[in-house]
């Protein structure tokens, strides 16, 4: 079952059956017509999370909500706090509503982007106040709103939500990459913001199982996590959230936008990590 809005999908049961939720904010290739880039769609593609939300969709199986972003995330990024605004981008350089900057407009990377990951400019102009206001309230708004109310509906049936902010990133950094040029990525990075957006119980339980299958897993190395496990999550109030990365040459080619044959297996062990995890989060939340 699926229920579908211009900025996203929302595969698998329409309310919450397990106390998992599962989110894929990158992995959108419907093109907005009001884009308005300088570069081609291909280019844009380079900072798509491809087929994620894909090697996720076996959870669906499982009862376990999936919500994929619909939209690239070079046109708007649902993992920025919609006050992220890159002044450099915008026409006047001022921005009348909320402005919370993260420091990513220095990477070029704010919840508008300015440039690709090697630098190139997206655009050969500033876009309009109005514009971007639109981009946010008609995409970025709803992608939250649907996240944020699915984990609180997770939370009231449970007593407790366990989320999984899913991503894939380059094999190798580029020169705007995080962690520096040229910097060799693990196979998974899991960020939990340094042990506050999750019990690091969860996070052991999620690196332990995926090490086991002979993945090399690092922690908060360089991905900490940003907003969409930082926004809902609490631990104390027993919301936990986690950004799991995998490295795109587990699954697919980089140069060509297709999945390999590494895809299959790579679905496959993450489908025994969500079966690990609803043991993991059934055992948590049962009654005493
Ligand atoms: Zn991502």
């Amino acid at each position: 079952m699926t229920a579908t809005h211009p900025s996203f999908v929302l595969h698998g049961p329409a309310e919450p059956r397990t106390p998992l939720v599962l989110d894929s904010p990158h992995s959108g290739i419907d093109f907005p017509a009001d884009f308005g880039a300088a570069v081609s769609e291909l280019a844009l593609r380079d900072g798509e999370d491809c087929f994620v939300d894909e090697l996720w969709l076996p959870a669906t199986e499982r009862g376990v909500g999936l919500l994929a972003a619909s939209v690239p995330r070079t046109y708007i990024d649902y993992n920025r706090h919609a006050g992220d605004i890159d002044l450099e981008l915008v026409e006047g350089g001022q921005w009348p509503h909320e402005y919370l900057p993260s420091g990513k407009a220095r990477l070029g990377k704010a919840l508008i982007w300015r440039t690709l990951d090697d630098g190139t400019p997206i655009y050969d102009r500033r876009l309009g106040v109005e514009e971007i206001h639109r981009r946010i309230e008609r995409y970025h708004r709803p992608y939250h709103h649907a996240l944020a109310k699915r984990i609180e509906a997770t939370h009231a049936r449970f007593g407790a939500s366990w989320h999984i902010d899913c991503h894939s990133m380059n094999a190798v950094g580029g020169a705007q990459g995080e962690g520096g040029a040229g910097k060799v990525r693990a196979d998974i990075v899991l960020g939990d913001r340094d042990g506050t957006s999750c019990d690091p119980a969860f996070t052991e339980l999620v690196r332990a199982h995926l090490g086991a299958r002979g993945y090399e897993v690092k922690v908060n190395d360089p991905y900490k996590g940003v907003e969409l496990v930082r926004a809902y999550s609490n631990p104390a109030g027993r919301r936990m959230s986690l950004q799991l990365e995998v490295n795109k040459r587990l699954y697919m080619d980089e140069k060509t936008l297709q999945k390999t044959v590494g895809f299959a297996l790579l679905q496959s062990d993450l489908a025994s990590l969500v079966d690990a995890v609803l043991a993991y989060t059934t055992e948590a939340t049962r009654p005493h």
